[in-house]
């Protein structure tokens, strides 16, 4: 064994070797001497716990190590066409951005920026340009500050309005939304004690008005975003509670999650409250995300009162939470495009692809048949299908879409599913039994050749290998 391990070539033998030079062409000397240093490690650490000897094969170790740097190539942030019909999807980075807040970040940030002047008087100014006087007339609301997600932003107003005293919230809005955010979790960490009122499935005024002390410091609302309770089921209305939290001073916040900023039933989709409703039924308070329905960077957006939202912002907190200037512009571009209401379905890549009519679904999927349908080994269908707003928004709202379903005579629907996930751009579909299936409601009609494309190297492949 020990001789084994004697005879390993050196790492600097193993770089001067012909197959490492075929892969210093594609990768850096640093990146390919520290894969070959990894991989020889790993080789020792099997030749020491393994009793039987393990021949070196030189070919086998340089196939390893190119698999290990192809691996590292996979986890770079890049680009995957989504073919799940999720609009949302948390996993894929939510919203895609409007082209005009891409141009905003571009001229922001390759030069200079007044992120923190005011051109005008040549001081010194407050951050966020004109964000905040759009979302003051956007929500109806007196003042906004922008943190860097909706988790932030809830964090930062419960510690600032709650700390040390108590939390009124429903037993039935003690929810997770996903990627570990549980709101329990969130009122602990921001020094505030829990206070549970009412039951799951029913939560009346007089629970609020009885769990009331001079420790509560906010009553706190969570929108259902990502589940529905049904059947015996009632809650309190804000109104109510907004009533109650005047009349005994004390602030009623609520957490929106998704937070629409424009009525979505006018666009034909199911009721979302938006941020101004909820402003105006009395909520003091109100934080949501960025980059859910908003169809904006991630951020999380806090409205509400001058007085409540001023302390936010002076909290030191906000300084740790404060989102960059390629956020900031992203949203006041994205936030401009909502002052031309009957554009932002053309505008705004959330709600255009939330809203696309029959006809545009099925012209698409058949422009992806007709593609792959010559492609040879494979069986290509188009079907009817739903997809999901996703991102814990629009919750059981089931939106018809159209489907077009592969299979092939050579490769499983997890071969295929690979394949393409390995491809660049990466590209992302379901499985329904056999069938590998994309929806293209979340496809860019400028994706549907790359697809072809990829399914055409796979068919090629295939041909070759047989
Ligand atoms: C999504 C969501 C959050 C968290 O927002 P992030 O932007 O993901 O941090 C908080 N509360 C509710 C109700 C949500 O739906």
């Amino acid at each position: 064994m020990n001789a084994d391990l004697r005879r390993l070539p050196a790492v600097h033998a193993l770089m001067a070797m012909a197959p490492a030079q075929a892969l210093a062409a594609d990768y850096a000397h640093p990146v390919l001497l520290d894969a070959l240093r990894e991989r020889l490690a790993q080789v020792r650490r099997d030749l020491r716990h393994s009793n039987a000897t393990v021949p070196f094969a030189l070919d086998e170790f340089f196939a390893q190590v190119r698999e290990d740097l192809q691996g590292q190539d996979r986890a770079r942030l890049q680009r995957v066409i989504n073919a799940t019909g999720i609009v949302l999807h948390t996993n894929l980075g939510r919203a895609p951005l409007a082209d005009e807040a891409i141009r905003a970040v571009r001229e922001v940030t390759q030069g200079y920026s007044n992120l923190e002047l005011d051109l005008g008087s040549g001081k010194r100014g407050g951050r966020g340009g004109q964000i905040e006087p759009l979302l003051r007339r956007l929500t109806g609301a007196e003042a906004a500050l922008v943190v860097n997600n909706g988790a932030a932003a809830v964090l930062l107003a419960l510690t600032t309005l709650a700390q040390g005293g108590d939390v009124l919230i429903s037993r039935g809005e003690l929810v997770e939304i996903g990627g570990g955010f549980r709101i329990p979790d969130v009122i602990r960490q921001s020094g505030a004690s829990l206070v549970e009122v009412g039951t799951t499935n029913k939560t009346r005024l007089a629970d609020y008005e009885s769990a009331l002390t001079e420790q509560t410091k906010v009553i706190l609302k969570v929108h259902a975003s990502n589940y529905r309770i049904v059947g015996f089921h009632s809650e309190t209305p804000l109104e109510a509670l907004a009533a109650l939290g005047r009349a005994q001073g004390v602030p009623v916040m609520e957490d929106l999650g998704s937070g629409a900023l424009v009525d979505l039933t006018r666009f034909g989709l199911p009721a979302e409250p938006t941020v101004a409703a909820t402003i105006r039924r009395g909520a003091d308070v109100v934080a949501f995300s960025g980059d859910k329905l908003l169809g904006g960077p991630q951020c999380g957006v806090l409205v509400g009162t001058e007085e409540h939202i001023a302390r936010m912002g002076r909290h030191p907190l906000f300084r740790a939470l404060r989102a960059d200037k390629m956020t900031l512009a992203a949203l006041e571009a994205t936030l401009r495009l909502y002052e031309d209401e009957t554009g932002l379905c053309a505008s705004l890549p959330v709600l255009r692809m939330l809203t696309q009519t029959p006809a545009q679904l099925i012209g698409r999927a058949r422009r992806l048949r007709r593609g792959l349908s010559p492609l040879p080994g494979l069986t290509v269908r188009v079907t009817d299908g739903v997809g999901y707003s996703g991102g814990g928004t629009l919750p059981e709202t089931a939106l018809p879409s159209k489907h077009v379903g592969v299979r092939s005579q050579t490769m499983t629907v997890e071969q295929i599913a690979e394949a393409l996930r390995l491809r660049q751009p990466a590209i992302l579909g379901m499985r329904a039994d056999d069938w590998y299936v994309m929806d293209v409601r979340t496809v860019g009609d400028d994706e549907v050749g790359a697809i072809v494309a990829a399914f055409r190297a796979l068919a090629l492949n295939d041909d070759k290998e047989r």
